[in-house]
């Protein structure tokens, strides 16, 4: 049985909304960063479709 390190899949996606400017995006912890929006609640769906989806 061959093995080799791989990046754990399973990591837990953290997400928050930052705000910059008059723009507001969705960050996770793993580097992720969603587009600028003008709304806050389209940041969070951002973040919420990243944290869902692989
Ligand atoms: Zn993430």
């Amino acid at each position: 049985m061959a093995q080799h390190d791989e990046v754990d899949t399973s990591a837990e996606h953290r997400t928050t909304t930052i705000e910059q400017g008059r723009f507001c995006m969705a960050r996770c912890i793993c580097g992720w960063r969603g587009p600028a929006r003008r709304a806050r609640s389209l940041a969070r769906a951002d973040a919420e479709g990243h944290g869902q989806g692989g």
